[in-house]
């Protein structure tokens, strides 16, 4: 659609991929007109004092909601966790008891403990299971028993449980690789791997955030997404 193509330039959000869905053009009040969004989401992005979705989330959140993988590049502070997290809150819809149903891979404990702390202010007055993988999980007797919606990690301690046969992740829907660049700089690339390798439901709808986004992160997006959707906000290497 022209209207979409002249906002996302307005926004300096370059796409491309097949059939993608239209940005959000307004508040995130849009996401209860088009996607049905819950009040406690709204409220914990109201309470958090956002406003309006940055040009990351206006983009990938359409996509994510509708089934859709992506590979997306924004700026550092451009707020890329909750273009993850909200739309993964919002298609799990409630907890389950029923293993582990989504993956966060951060490059370090500091950004997984991060990313967990923002899991859980989105989801506040949600009786969500979000777990931050520690090294006492990792030992822990049968992980694959404990209710987990969202499991945030490093690749190396998933990788540690899934070896120790005590992480199952074949129901996973969701795996984010979050900040791939500095995967791919850190050399996690084969533990990064041996993950997506045991995320093995047929129906995962994988996506990869990014501040940069070099040859080997795009080679690995192409890899191992399907029909992706590609999503720059500004220039590729800023
Ligand atoms: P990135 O992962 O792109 O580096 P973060 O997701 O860590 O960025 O977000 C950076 C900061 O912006 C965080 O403090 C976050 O709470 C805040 N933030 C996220 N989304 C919004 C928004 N829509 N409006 C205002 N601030 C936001
Ligand atoms: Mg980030």
């Amino acid at each position: 659609l022209e209207r979409d193509n002249l906002f996302r330039k307005k926004h300096n959000i370059h796409v491309s991929g097949r059939n993608i869905p239209s940005p959000l053009q307004k508040s995130f009040a849009e996401l209860r007109s088009r996607y049905n969004c819950k009040s406690y989401l709204l409220r914990n992005l109201a309470g958090l004092g956002f406003e309006e979705p940055t040009p990351i989330q206006r983009q990938a959140i359409p996509v994510m909601l509708s089934g859709r993988e992506c590979f997306a590049c924004a700026p550092t502070g451009s707020g890329k966790t909750f273009a993850f997290v909200c739309p993964i809150l919002m298609k799990l819809q409630h907890a389950l008891k029923d293993g582990v149903r989504a993956v966060i891979l951060c490059p370090t404990r500091e950004l997984a403990a991060q990313t967990a702390r923002e899991c859980k202010k989105l989801s506040k007055g949600k009786k969500f299971y979000i777990k931050l993988m520690t090294k006492q999980l990792t030992k822990s007797a049968d992980f694959s028993k404990l209710p987990c919606d969202i499991l945030i990690s490093t690749p190396f301690r998933v990788q540690f449980a899934i070896r120790n046969r005590k992480l199952d992740l074949s129901k996973v829907e969701f795996l984010v690789l979050d900040e791939s660049d500095k995967l791919f700089e850190l050399g996690l690339v084969e533990q990064v791997d041996a993950v997506v390798k045991a995320c093995s439901n047929p129906s995962i709808v994988r996506s990869l955030f990014s501040a940069t986004l070099p040859d080997a992160v795009e080679e690995l997006a192409r890899t191992i997404m399907h029909d992706a959707v590609r999503i720059i906000i500004g220039r590729k290497n800023s």
